[in-house]
């Protein structure tokens, strides 16, 4: 069925395919000078009235023959194809080393004829900039302008001005943190000139599996001032070191209190009901604790170094620097290692991937292991995927897995392989599945004498320069998965005699993707070269997700038995379930945080262009306070401290203590306040600041309050269903709350700030 529904999608881009060759001979004859002039002439068609589709032949002709005169490629038929896929909004999944970066010019060319601004996201900054760099030239040639958003040092800032012009080029290159960071920061600025960002229009995202699934998990977070130290880290990493077995449950890394366990913890903190307001801190420690005792693991997903707790990136098994997780999780397992906790920071804004990239009006991607997750990618963005025949056939042997009883023969039997093609030199790269894995072997072959090459560097530019070379006469190098993806290995004639390159896959991955990619280092444009895996019951992923009866085998060197190499197989799918299924948990928690942001950046942007009547805005908003002030039926006691808090500093002897009275004194104060605002000519920028003031500071007390709500909301029941139901119900609750505080901080804001006159005519609001 896929392979039908994707011949019949083939089909259609290949009717486009054929129009565009139909331009080709035209643009071929064409002077530069008449070339460049294209795209005056694109744009014009478009202003007047012309779709995008209906360019797309000449335009997409226009940039090929230019890439050729720039560069010197020329986008082969397939490479046109994948990039009318993309400008269709599709996802094209193309081999590694089909030029996936020439591909993406053309529609982004097209779609820069709007004027709108497009975007090309890769997964890392080096990338990003390379890509930039090469491709620019082109697009530069063709009278385009095209930005960089990421900086070569990535510690280096940019100021407003800098930034501006990035995102106003016709194209920009940048990475999907670097992006969604800037647009976080972009919905913070309290003056429109400080925006430095456009509306989203088209995006094209390169490596995209790994920018939309791998990155699916971690929202983007903006990390504001520090949290008051809290006191209950030790005294809940004690009780969690007090539990048993039968205490608690865990399932798809996630860990709860059974209901014994809640018994012993109500018992041990002497509190009746765990489950009120009144411990909802509590219950928030006990949380991250349980998890820092039975999910994080000394090692693996973290390691101690100078008295500090560095994160591991999972697949590269790096360090990560500067990063905490989130919510009192890193303050947890700092105890649990009887460390100090480091103080906390709250969030100030954040957002996740998904509901990012969902805000453009037309996203599209590229990739070479995609087309396996394509029905999550449809059911979250959206987007289908297409296979793009390869530009030559694939030469690659991809040879069966073996399988081994242990590590020792995993390793020997890989080593074996190494050792007989490094005899006739030919180059081999060898893909492990973690990082203690590639030490193991760089020994070994150090005792070997075999010189090698490890990519354990911090640098993925180095990272890249090391794999570029990979292809060459004799070259031995040892990288995990992901390390310089993106980066092409070229072969010489030498190397393509004696069968290209042989990639050796150490281990079942996390993902059948991560495979594809080791795969696929060899065998680029048709090239031979030669792949296989081995695998064990040693490897991390079959150990913790296959099946125990697995166990029993431990002790038969190769393993053969098709059922029991099925069931070990079995396990990276389990694991790929439990990946995809906590996927969806974040994006099911999403949705309510993604409409309460969408909510108030609308009310942002409409402040920072001044599109609201505030007149009515204060007539409602004062009219509400005072309404909701009464219904407490409050003494005069009350009525003079709210005066003093939401109206003016002084009380009036001739006051009627009534609601109409003070409603009418609010209602003149404000109009007498604007009166002298308008005289100055200051009324709108006065109101702005102070009630975005009042927006902000409440808007960022709840994306604290939902990052800690959906931390500890885990430890309430057990079904899955009921915890997003009541997290979406608590999430709704906070929100309506939230927006009464906003309310009346703005009446506070406006009704008390005042002036202060400042050199050369500027002023700053006094905010009370
Ligand atoms: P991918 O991202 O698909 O793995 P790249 O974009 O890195 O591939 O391109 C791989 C190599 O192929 C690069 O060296 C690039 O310059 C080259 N290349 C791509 N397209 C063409 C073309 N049409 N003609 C000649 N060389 C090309
Ligand atoms: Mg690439």
């Amino acid at each position: 069925m896929a392979s039908l529904l994707n011949k019949l999608s083939l089909r259609q881009l290949n009717k486009v395919l054929k129009k565009v060759n139909s331009y080709s001979d035209k643009m071929k004859a064409m002077s530069d000078e008449t070339l460049k002039h294209q795209t005056v002439l694109f744009k014009r068609r478009y202003m007047k009235g012309e779709s995008l589709d209906h360019l797309l032949p000449e335009a997409f002709a226009t940039i090929r023959e230019a890439s050729r005169r720039v560069l010197g490629m020329y986008a082969y038929d397939v490479q046109v194809l994948a990039g009318i896929a993309l400008h269709k909004g599709k996802i094209a999944e193309m081999k590694t080393g089909e030029g996936k970066t020439l591909v993406a010019t053309m529609p982004l060319y097209l779609n820069a004829i709007t004027g709108k601004g497009v975007i090309l996201i890769t997964s890392n900054g080096y990338l990003a900039r390379r890509d930039a760099l090469e491709m620019g030239q082109v697009y530069k040639w063709l009278g385009l302008t095209v930005g960089i958003g990421v900086k070569e040092d990535a510690k280096e800032s940019m100021d407003t001005d800098e930034k501006k012009k990035i995102y106003h080029s016709d194209i920009v290159y940048t990475t999907h943190s670097a992006l969604t960071f800037d647009y976080l920061l972009d919905n913070l600025c309290i003056n429109k000139e400080d925006k430095c960002m456009r509306d989203f229009y088209f995006v094209v995202i390169d490596e995209v599996d790994s920018v939309l699934l791998d990155a699916a998990n971690m929202p983007l977070v903006i990390s504001g001032a520090p949290r008051v130290q809290s006191n209950l880290y030790k005294s809940t990493d004690y009780f969690v070191g007090t539990l048993e077995e039968g205490d608690y449950e865990e399932e798809d890394r996630q860990v709860w209190l059974t209901p014994r366990g809640i018994t012993k913890a109500e018992q041990f903190f002497g509190v009746n009901n765990l489950y009120t307001k009144d411990y909802y801190e509590v219950l928030r420690h006990i949380n991250v604790a349980l998890k820092a005792h039975f999910l994080f693991k000394r090692d693996e997903q973290y390691v101690v170094k100078d008295n500090k707790i560095m994160l591991l990136d999972k697949s590269s098994g790096r360090m990560v620097e500067n990063t905490k997780l989130k919510c009192g999780q890193h303050q947890a397992i700092e105890v649990k290692e009887g460390l100090n906790p480091s103080s906390e920071t709250r969030a100030m804004a954040s957002i996740t991937y998904q509901a990012f990239f969902n805000m453009f009006e037309k996203k599209s991607g590229m990739s070479g292991s995609v087309i396996e997750d394509r029905k999550e990618i449809k059911a979250v963005y959206d987007i289908d995927v297409v296979e793009i025949p390869t530009h030559i056939p694939i030469a690659r042997i991809d040879l069966k897995d073996s399988y081994y009883g242990s590590f020792e023969e995993q390793f020997e039997a890989s080593m074996k392989w190494l050792i007989r093609a490094h005899e006739k030199k030919q180059p081999v790269l060898v893909v492990t599945s973690s990082i203690e894995m590639s030490y193991i072997y760089s020994r070994v072959l150090l005792n070997h004498h075999i010189a090698h090459n490890v990519l354990n560097a911090y640098n993925v530019a180095k990272e890249a320069e090391i794999i570029k070379n990979a292809g060459q006469l004799g070259a031995v190098t040892i990288a995990t998965a992901i390390a310089g993806r993106g980066t092409d290995i070229k072969l010489s004639d030498e190397v393509k005699q004696l069968g290209g390159l042989l990639v050796l896959g150490i281990g079942r991955m996390e993902n059948q993707r991560l495979e594809k990619q080791a795969r696929g280092r060899a065998g680029r444009q048709g090239d031979p070269g030669t792949s296989k895996f081995f695998v064990s019951l040693d490897d991390e992923i079959i150990k913790e997700y296959g099946a125990p009866s697995l166990k029993s085998y431990k002790n038969v060197k190769e393993i053969t038995k098709k059922h029991i190499t099925k069931m070990m197989d079995q396990a990276q799918k389990n694991y790929e379930i439990s990946a995809y299924r906590s996927r969806n948990r974040t994006l099911e928690f999403d949705s309510s945080t993604s409409a309460q942001r969408t909510i108030i950046y609308t009310l942002r942007n409409r402040l920072l262009n001044d599109e609201i009547d505030y007149d009515e805005l204060m007539n409602f908003i004062i009219k509400e306070n005072i309404e909701d002030f009464f219904i407490a039926d409050p003494t005069k006691d009350e009525m003079q401290r709210f005066i003093l808090s939401h109206i003016e500093y002084h009380i009036d002897d001739t006051l009627s203590y009534k609601k109409e009275g003070l409603l009418q004194l609010a209602k003149e104060r404000f109009l007498s306040k604007k009166k002298e605002l308008e005289e100055s000519n200051r009324y709108n920028q006065f109101m702005r600041i102070a009630i975005l003031n009042a927006l902000d500071n409440a808007w960022i007390e709840q994306v604290d309050y939902l990052e800690q709500l959906r931390a500890t909301i885990g430890l309430r029941r057990y079904s899955q269903k009921n915890i997003i139901f009541e997290y979406h119900q608590e999430a709704y609750r906070a929100f309506e709350k939230m927006m009464d505080h906003a309310k009346k901080n703005i009446m506070k804001n406006v009704m008390l700030s005042s002036i202060v006159e400042e050199e050369k005519g500027t002023f700053t609001v006094m905010l009370p």
